[in-house]
């Protein structure tokens, strides 16, 4: 195994690059073409993908391993997303897992030596009536139960954390509360690709770009090599790591996911000065907004709601989504839109994740995260590694494996059945 450390990112490296113009930075990683073999080939140069090549390598000194992207480095869903971290779930195997997830961020930033830009600014969830407060409540009191942060807010509070929320009776839906994670935040979707990427190339991991994998080729049960427009490449090992693809990549293999995909879009606002300090959601509403570093806002809704691998969406679903936007926050009803974009989504049966062993052996599996999978990012990395070492799922991942939906011990946070697009 080799391990050639990249030379540190630090203020010293900033102030030598300075002088020579910013010209003698080195490569973050390397861009070889593929080998005839790896140990272990992960496919898909998402966050999950790249975190998964990281943690084989570190965790379990499995270096010999390639990343294959038919894109580029976080063109999916890692860097399309809105950013939300956080672990408020109600459920005890999904606290575990994304509780795992969150302390992994706290410390992302150091462990990889790139800023990620991981903000703790706090994931608020207002209510607009008793029923939604009752959902929150119980929701908050199973987090406090788990042994995670989750707090009431006032209506004062509130006004005093979002001075600009409408949170005056007189609102089209008016504001009763809130609950908010004061751990919960956001990070820089492009660099927790470009981190995990240079640090697994660091370790010697292969990450290769601009191919795309178009068959898995199996022998006795087993995997043996992916089928790419580059050639053919054999792998002890393969995992699955393609978000919205889980259910075409799998077909490769023969397999047949209970996973639709379905469009999420979102969208950026012209920059503005310092508007709202923390990420702030309405279910009622089914819109959420925050503020980027630059000072955007970044507005997110609900699906499109029905099946598609387009990646753009409708003129509706963003009317609506701004419209809960202005309903919550009247001073931005003059704000331009710079962009909005649209990424496709594996949506499950229960809603949860799915990840574990196939029937195939040496098939790995992560996928069906539906809306949530960038704040896994971290967990999802070590958990995969975790699986295709050893062959058996980490404890905070075991419940998530695909047999669940044969042996009906499904995973539904909001508990309204086998309705991807409902969850
Ligand atoms: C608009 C939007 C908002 C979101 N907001 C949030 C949020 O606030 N918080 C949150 O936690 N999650 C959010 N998500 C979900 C989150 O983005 C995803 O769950 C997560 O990024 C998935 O990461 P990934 O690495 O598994 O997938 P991806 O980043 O999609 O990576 C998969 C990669 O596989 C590649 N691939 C596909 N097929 C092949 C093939 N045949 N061969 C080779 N490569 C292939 C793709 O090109 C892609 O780069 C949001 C998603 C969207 C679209």
């Amino acid at each position: 195994m080799t391990f050639s450390p990249k030379k540190r990112y630090s203020i010293f490296s900033l102030a030598r690059n300075a002088l020579s113009y910013h010209e003698r930075w080195p490569e973050a990683w390397r861009s070889p073409s593929p080998n005839p073999a790896y140990d272990v080939v992960i496919i898909g140069g998402g966050g999950h993908g790249l975190a998964a090549a990281y943690y084989l390598a570190k965790n379990h000194g499995i270096a010999n391993v390639a990343v294959i992207e038919k894109g580029w480095l976080g063109g999916g869903n890692t860097g399309r997303n809105t950013t939300i971290i956080r672990s408020n779930y109600l459920l005890e195997e999904s606290q575990v897992f994304f509780e795992h997830s969150l302390k992994l961020w706290e410390s992302l930033s150091q462990e990889l030596n790139f800023n990620v830009m991981f903000s703790q600014r706090g994931v608020v969830n207002v209510y607009h009536s008793p029923q939604e407060m009752e959902a929150l409540t119980r929701r908050q009191n199973a987090m406090r139960l788990g042994g995670i942060d989750a707090e009431t807010l006032t209506l004062g509070e509130l006004k005093a954390m979002a001075p600009s929320l409408d949170c005056s009776p007189q609102a089209r839906f008016p504001i009763q509360g809130a609950v908010i994670q004061r751990r919960g935040g956001v990070a820089r979707h492009d660099a927790v690709a470009w981190g995990y990427a240079r640090a697994a190339d660091s370790w010697g991991v292969d990450i290769i770009q601009n191919c795309e994998v178009t068959g898995i080729e199996r022998a006795g049960g087993r995997v043996v090599a992916v089928e790419t427009n580059r050639g053919r490449i054999a792998a002890g090992k393969i995992g699955i790591a393609v978000a919205g693809h889980s259910g075409q990549v799998a077909r490769l293999a023969g397999l047949r996911l209970p996973i639709e995909t379905h469009l999420l879009q979102a969208m950026v606002s012209e920059p503005v000065k310092p508007f709202l300090s923390c990420s702030l959601s309405s279910g009622l509403l089914h819109v959420y907004v925050n503020q980027s570093d630059k000072g955007e806002l970044v507005i997110g809704g609900q699906l499109d709601g029905y099946n598609s691998y387009s990646q753009r969406g409708n003129f509706s679903t963003i009317e609506q989504t701004l419209a809960g936007a202005v309903a919550l926050f009247p001073a931005i009803s003059r704000l331009r839109l710079m962009r909005a974009w649209a990424g496709i989504m594996d949506m499950t049966m229960d809603g949860s994740p799915i990840m574990g062993k196939t029937d195939i052996g040496g098939l790995y599996l992560d996928g069906g995260w539906c809306y949530g999978g960038f704040k896994a990012t971290p967990a999802a990395g070590w958990c995969l590694a975790h699986l295709i070492a050893n062959d058996e799922p980490h404890p905070a991942a075991a419940p998530f494996s695909l047999s669940r939906f044969g042996d009906g011990r499904v995973i539904s946070e909001r508990g309204v059945g086998p309705k991807p697009n409902a969850h």
